[in-house]
């Protein structure tokens, strides 16, 4: 029985974070320091995430991806890798990394069974890395994407945060490298997600997931942005000084830099004129083009202004143990504790459908409302 949200879709696909631990501090999502972790304790062994992800594999769960934190800053890589690569039912793995430890163990990723790479990078200036990620060194990222292309991952995609103020003057460069790589290029709104109190923007409310849980929807509709609202969306940018920002961006800030994904289109084909929409293979709620001639394809993650929601396939696992029904959404199912008291295999099930059922139709951050106490770092983007 495959499961079924109450909206009626279909749940095939579990992101799963190895670790809340990375090595870079990417000014949108950690703090410089004090970066929010849990104790080691609490983070999921090999074996204990494999268990999880077989009882996924029994419930139709089909594609795994592999997220942090930075998941190659964890040891035992390759050995999660080659374990769910024997389950039955998993059709496809994939990664998504920063790339700066990528290089030296691409090939055993792929020899383990990673069939699919998303890496990170927002700017390619060597100085302005320095400020964006603040840790690590562009050079290391660059060889990670060659070494993937050699490889033979195929698409290799690059995921790029487009801020205005920070790098949305690289735009035209990253949709250039898509004329001659065979890269998919994706560029992504940035979400207004702070994990601390220091903002002024309002929560979303968090559901109470217990074992006996009320199925809560959220009720209200996605109201697109018109323009004119993506204005004061973004309210008026005022550019933030790099040696300002010593811990992360609040979310305050996050709207003034956020790029709509119908602003970068608009520069693209002012630039290399009208593109083609085109498929990208396995390319979930993205839009992907190609400049005509290009061999690589340039695709967009509009999380923010176009409804993706309604296609949503998955569920999220944190380092931790909490299965998450929504990204942007507080409320979680802890199924770490049932799986260190013993739960079986049909109980760590039901827990599974119980999250399922508390998937919201949309998330609701155009309102102003994001979930509170995780970053992205803790959440598994
Ligand atoms: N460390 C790995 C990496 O950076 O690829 C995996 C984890 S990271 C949280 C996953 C993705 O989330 C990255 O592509 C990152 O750029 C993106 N991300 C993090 N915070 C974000 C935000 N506030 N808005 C949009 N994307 C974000
Ligand atoms: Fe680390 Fe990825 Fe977050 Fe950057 S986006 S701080 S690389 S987890």
């Amino acid at each position: 029985m495959p499961l079924i949200d109450s909206f009626g879709r279909t749940i095939d696909y579990l992101r799963v974070s190895v670790t809340d631990r990375c090595n870079f501090r990417c000014i949108y999502c950690m703090p410089e320091e004090g970066a929010p972790i849990a104790p080691g304790a609490d983070l999921l062994s090999a074996e204990e995430l494999i268990r999880i992800i077989s009882v996924a594999s029994r419930l139709g769960m089909r594609k795994i991806r592999f997220t942090g934190g930075e998941p190659l800053v964890r040891k035992d890589l390759v050995q999660i890798i080659q374990c769910t690569a024997k389950l039955s039912g998993i059709e496809e793995i994939s990664l998504t990394t920063n790339g700066f430890l990528l290089k030296p163990i691409v090939d055993k990723l792929t020899n383990a069974g990673l069939n699919r790479i998303n890496i990170s990078l927002d700017t390619l200036k060597h100085d302005r890395f320095v400020s964006i990620a603040r840790r690590g060194s562009l050079a290391e990222v660059l060889d990670g994407i060659e070494a993937s292309l050699a490889a033979g991952l195929h698409p290799v995609k690059l995921n790029c945060v487009v801020m205005r103020g920070w790098n949305e003057d690289e735009i035209l460069d990253f949709a250039q490298l898509s004329l001659e790589r065979k890269i998919d290029v994706r560029f992504i709104e940035l979400m207004p997600i702070n994990w601390s109190a220091g903002d002024d923007s309002p929560r979303s409310e968090a559901w109470n997931i217990t074992s006996q849980p009320t199925i809560t929807s959220t009720g209200n509709r996605l109201t697109l942005y018109a323009n004119a609202e993506l204005e004061t969306f973004r309210q008026s940018f005022q550019s933030i000084d790099p040696t300002e920002v010593k811990g992360q961006l609040d979310a305050n800030q996050m709207r003034r830099a956020f790029v709509s994904t119908d602003e970068i289109l608009r520069a693209i084909e002012k630039r290399f004129g009208s593109m083609v929409p085109t498929e990208v293979l396995v390319n979930g709620p993205a839009r992907s083009y190609q400049i005509p001639g290009a061999t690589g394809t340039i695709s967009f993650i509009s999380q923010i202004t176009n409804d993706m929601c309604k296609n949503c396939n998955r569920l999220r696992l944190t380092a931790d143990g909490q299965l998450r029904p929504c990204l942007m959404a507080d409320g979680e199912v802890d199924l770490r504790t049932h799986l260190r008291t013993g739960a079986d295999d049909e109980q760590l099930a039901e827990l599974f459908r119980i999250t399922v059922l508390h998937k919201p139709a949309e998330h609701r951050l155009e309102d102003g409302l994001a979930p509170i106490g995780r970053n992205m770092s803790q959440l598994g983007g």
